[in-house]
């Protein structure tokens, strides 16, 4: 089942064409990971996806709510971290307190902070606050999450424990879609890949095609990270 569908999508800011037509589909369990250049537009892409920025011209069709964890995880600094998690539900989706408290407590738990509720972000290490602003995503309950480069921002030691919590997710089906510049991790956890260049989708298969691929630009991209 299709849940997320894009169909020729554009976008420009000013005379600055960042998507010149995107069309892409999630389905249902699959995990598509966005790789590609710096400036290819990924970002924009993830943000038309979720809403938070508005196409030029084309369609976008969510079967579902949809989730963003961001590169600079975006907590809400004079909230503690419970109600970094339960503001939203309980305020945009109108449930229930207690309800929201306890799939919070669940959600810490599971992201293993649950010692951390009543901590505030600037007491939290980079790695802690990505994981306080993915269970943040996780409480809303969403039937797609998005990734903005989830470990961009963090030290190389703490990248792990965030790629170790998405990994857990992939694990129980949930849905993703994944903006990364790392690459084995890619190719470990993606169903499909989508190589960016210039606002177009360049290359698209699984890891092994996309990997494998002769497409120029691709493999200019891939000499970088060797
Ligand atoms: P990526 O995430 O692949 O690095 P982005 O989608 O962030 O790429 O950006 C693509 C291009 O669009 C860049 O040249 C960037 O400067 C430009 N851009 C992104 N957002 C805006 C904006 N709100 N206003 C003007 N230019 C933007
Ligand atoms: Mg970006």
């Amino acid at each position: 089942m299709k849940l997320f569908e894009m169909k020729h999508i554009k976008k420009s800011f000013g005379a600055l064409d960042v998507l010149r037509d995107i069309s892409l589909e999630v389905d249902q369990g699959e995990v598509l990971s966005i790789i590609g250049p710096s400036g290819s537009g990924k970002s924009t892409l993830l943000r038309c996806a979720t809403g938070l920025e508005i196409p030029d011209s084309g369609e976008i069709i969510k079967n579902g709510k949809i989730g963003l964890v961001f590169q600079n995880f975006n907590l809400f600094p004079h909230f503690s971290v419970i109600k970094n998690i339960a503001d939203a539900p309980i305020k945009v989706q109108k449930r229930d307190k207690k309800e929201v408290y306890a799939q919070a407590r669940e959600l810490l738990k599971k992201m293993g902070l649950s010692d951390k509720e009543n901590y505030y972000p600037y007491q939290l290490s980079g790695g802690q606050q990505q994981r306080v602003s993915i269970a943040r995503a996780l409480c809303m309950n969403p039937d797609i999450l998005f990734f903005d480069e989830p470990t961009s921002a963090l030290d190389p030691e703490l990248t792990g424990e965030i790629l170790k919590v998405i990994k857990d997710l992939a694990a129980e089906h949930i849905t993703m879609v994944i903006v990364t510049h790392e690459m084995n991790f890619a190719k470990d956890i993606s169903d499909r890949i989508i190589f960016m260049d210039d606002g177009l989708i360049a290359v698209e298969g699984t890891p092994q095609e996309v990997f494998s691929s002769e497409h120029v630009r691709m493999k200019e991209f891939l000499g970088k990270f060797h």
